[in-house]
């Protein structure tokens, strides 16, 4: 008999965390940090409730923050690993983790000179040493081999679209199966191959973050091709906040064959303004284990698919703030996705009180974010401590977010030849996780729980 520990994204979009624990063996599933708000972000400094050193293994889905922000504070509270991910997961982190800790260790910095910690002196969440600790535990696991992490408790990987490398797992613990779906995405979109669906589930964890929402109809390309050529018109800019991982990627596949289809110009110029973005790029171009049928075939026929001649990949700091200068149509894709830092920051400042300028936001705001404000409609923000007013065109593509909506998570987890005795609802804000056990329940007639932080249930 196996139990569950929720430990976070329950009612949230970030945090995740699942502790399986059998007998004496112990397991993390997810090992992510809260994120947004700063009372969200305050949680990740309490001490989890259990001894990281007694952890036999990590298993973690994908590689963004919200999922595996918090391993390398394991490492500092004595974890030694492994941590299985799979093998463009790794690729991945060994870029995040270590810029991550660079930010923490700035915070830490900005913290100590404006003496407003509460820690004295105010210490990282992790530094870069951490960061390099924890890259040494990854074990690469390639996409459905069957790994043993105890005895009596195994588990595999299988795709699930949303980012390069991302997976839900399939956890056997004795002849029990448990699911856990990671972040599920959508169907035929670029790059990737289609999730795949599990076979079987005796338990079921599943993301719920548009979990009350349908991605509107139509191509999301024509819809980006449309707002881009408006901006044009205006000679303005669009502002294009993303992930700097999975996001930044599709939008410029997508900018690229606009431009290759005739329908946007093949001079104008586009900014991918994020040094993350700009390694990412690289490791999903190498990644052709992962590439759908389109993505193969233009790259087999050599044509870069995500690069081009009016793409600029911008790394250096000085550079991305010389764009500030720039006039006329442009595309800049920046980050972070939800305006709770990074360059995209600056872009903002300069770029929000002029009606020339499109925000486009293409994925998901949470709660309590800079983006969930703006995108509500607010007047005048404050960023960096300076109130800024809000003049710029502000819209929308949702069906360009790396999440399937309402409809998606219904067909996915109905694809099960047998309905779960249990599936739980987590990453998702209070209303889509409702809204997503009605569905549920009304169209499969399952058995539907939303764990509350903190709850432990029982996989008998
Ligand atoms: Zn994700």
């Amino acid at each position: 008999m196996a139990t569950l520990r929720f430990l976070g994204a329950c009612g949230t979009v970030t945090g995740s965390k699942f502790l399986l624990e059998a007998g004496s063996r112990r397991v993390l599933l997810d090992c992510g940090v809260f994120q947004g708000s700063r009372e969200l972000e305050e949680k990740n400094w309490t001490a989890p409730p259990f001894d990281p050193a007694s952890l036999d293994a990590v298993v973690l889905t994908h590689a963004h923050i919200d999922h595996t922000g918090y391993v390398p504070r394991l490492a500092k509270a004595g974890f030694a690993g492994p941590v299985y991910v799979t093998p463009p997961t790794s690729d991945l982190l060994a870029y995040l983790w270590p810029d991550a800790a660079h930010l923490h260790e700035e915070d830490a910095r900005y913290a100590n000179k404006r003496g407003y910690s509460r820690h004295r002196p105010a210490l990282p969440f992790f530094d870069g040493r951490e960061a390099a600790r924890a890259l040494e535990m990854l074990k690469p696991i390639p996409f459905h081999e069957r790994v043993e992490l105890v005895p009596g408790l195994a588990f595999a990987f299988h795709r699930v679209g949303h980012i390069l490398g991302a997976a839900f797992l399939a956890v056997d613990a004795d002849a029990r199966r448990l699911v856990l779906s990671g972040d599920v995405g959508q169907r035929d979109v670029p790059i990737l191959k289609d999730p795949e669906t599990p076979d079987r589930a005796n338990y079921l964890v599943l993301e719920s973050t548009y979990g009350d929402r349908l991605h509107p109809g139509g191509s999301p390309r024509d819809e980006l091709g449309r707002a881009v050529s408006e901006a044009i018109a205006r000679r303005g800019a669009v502002l294009i906040p993303a992930f700097a991982i999975g996001r930044a990627q599709d939008v410029l596949y997508h900018l690229r064959s606009l431009q290759r289809e005739g329908r946007l110009p093949d001079d104008l110029p586009i900014y991918l303004d994020s040094p993350m973005a700009v390694s990412a790029v690289d490791i999903y171009c190498r990644a052709a284990s992962e590439h759908d049928v389109e993505m193969t075939a233009l790259r087999d026929a050599g044509l870069c698919p995500i690069e081009g001649p009016s793409v600029q990949l911008v790394r250096d700091r000085v550079e991305s703030k010389a764009l500030n200068e720039r006039t006329g149509a442009m595309v800049v894709i920046s980050a972070s996705g939800m305006l709770s830092g990074g360059r995209i920051l600056h872009h903002l400042k300069r770029r929000l009180p002029d009606p020339e300028t499109t925000l486009l936001f293409v994925g998901f705001q949470a709660a309590g974010t800079l983006g969930r404000r703006i995108l509500e409609g607010a007047h005048e923000v404050r960023i960096h401590g300076q109130l800024v007013p809000v003049r710029a065109a502000i819209r929308e593509i949702s069906a360009l977010s790396a999440h399937a909506d309402q409809q998606g998570l219904v067909q996915w987890a109905g694809a099960l030849p047998a309905p779960p005795e249990t599936t739980f609802l987590v990453h998702g804000e209070p209303s889509a996780r409702e809204a997503l056990r009605g569905e549920l329940r009304s169209k499969l007639q399952w058995n539907v729980a939303l764990p509350e932080e903190g709850e432990a249930v029982e996989l008998k």
